[in-house]
């Protein structure tokens, strides 16, 4: 593609990126950023655009050639509830949402990737381009996957993109293997008998009992789980019904833990049980977990790895392409893809300068579109190579 040719595109998807920008749209509440989306993909002459899958969710259908092999290109569409701090005159018209993710970015460069595939070609086969609504919420890509998203769009293998703060615009990173973590959110309830606080031995308050547990928890990962297997478990809430003068009778403690295999999210689960009625039992109250998974583990299939650094090698300088060092304890709906067909998910640089993502000063960096999208294009013309 000539340079004007770029440069044309480049300017009409920062357009496009402001307008989804200054639109956010909470998970499952993107309607209009579907229209946005389905008005684009039917202008490009898309051979089918289907609305409405797993709620919000939108699927772009392009065909070229005889190939019977589909590959499926995804983006997120969702925003996060969080004010934003900013005075670019595309901030967030919609109060206490913000796109703090850079999903409006994602969004936009596969649009372009769409409109550059149905304009050029240069591939032979089918490209799936998938919209996922409430990836924030770990909940979209199951809503696509539960109305039917692999029976009436077959493809093959998946792949996705996420912007990364702190790496520079421009630069390529991903890795074979484990990508992301598996996220469990989990509730301990404490109950006991509360009351006067210069009468502590009348009952069994629970406040004495949950800073022990907390405690007790930082050690399922220290001393229970393998050194070997990269986890977290974070304690993030303590509440309880206690006041100035009056011992709380209930305690609550809420938290979140990462791990890369099912196996280790398990014995998380089971030692945390364990370590919270034996710590109840010690302070004479009584415990009740809940234990939930919201997300699955990443794992990135070997081979489409070396697929996505052979596309990368077309679009980024080869200084700036590298093979991620170790896998990030974030999660992502993208993994849910992958319990279907291989995938490969890859990390796109925000610039150095980018504050952290869900921080409400985030903003998507419109330098690196262009990246985004000629990658996108690369690894279709890759992997359904024309004349093949
Ligand atoms: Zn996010
Ligand atoms: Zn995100």
């Amino acid at each position: 593609m000539a340079d004007f040719e770029s440069d044309a595109l480049e300017r009409e998807m920062t357009v496009w990126r402001r307008d989804l920008h200054a639109h956010p749209e909470f998970g499952f509440e993107e309607k209009r950023t579907a229209a946005f989306v389905a008005a684009k993909l039917r202008e490009f002459g898309l051979d089918d655009v289907t609305e409405g899958v797993g709620g919000t969710g939108v699927v772009g259908t392009l065909r070229r050639g005889s190939g019977n092999r589909a590959i499926a290109l995804r983006a997120d569409m969702d925003a996060l509830r969080i004010t934003e701090q900013s005075d670019a005159p595309y901030r967030s018209g919609n109060p206490g949402i913000m796109h703090a993710c850079g999903h409006d970015g994602h969004t936009t460069m596969l649009l372009g990737a769409a409109k550059l595939l149905a304009g050029e070609g240069g591939f032979d086969g089918t490209v799936r381009f998938i919209f996922q609504p409430a990836e924030e919420w770990g909940r979209g890509a199951l809503a696509m996957l539960d109305d039917g998203l692999m029976q009436r769009f077959p493809f093959d293998e998946i792949f996705g993109l996420h912007n990364m703060p702190g790496l520079p615009v421009g630069h390529f990173e991903t890795r074979s293997g484990p990508v992301m973590s598996a996220e469990d959110n989990f509730e301990i309830v404490l109950k006991g008998l509360g009351g006067h606080a210069a009468r502590p031995h009348a009952g069994n308050e629970t406040l004495v009992a949950a800073c022990a547990l907390v405690t007790n928890l930082q050690t399922i990962v220290s001393r229970r789980l393998s050194p070997a297997d990269i986890s977290v478990v974070s304690v993030t809430e303590l509440i309880t019904d206690g006041t100035r003068n009056a011992l709380p009778g209930l305690a609550r403690i809420l938290g979140d833990a990462r791990s890369f295999r099912p196996e280790v999210s398990a014995e998380i689960e089971r030692q945390m049980r364990i370590i919270a009625e034996g710590t109840a039992a010690a302070y004479n109250v009584t415990a009740e977990v809940k234990y939930s998974r919201e997300f699955v583990p990443l794992r990135n299939d070997a081979e489409l790895v070396d697929a996505a650094f052979a596309a990368a090698r077309g679009v980024f300088e080869p200084g700036n392409i590298a093979v991620a060092h170790e896998p990030m304890t974030a999660s992502e709906d993208f993994a849910r893809f992958l319990d279907h067909v291989p995938g490969c998910f890859v990390f796109l640089g925000n610039g150095e300068a980018s504050a952290p993502l869900h921080n409400s000063s985030y903003d998507f960096n419109d330098d690196g579109l262009l990246f985004g999208t000629n990658f996108h294009v690369a690894v279709v013309r890759q992997r359904l190579e024309a004349g093949r």
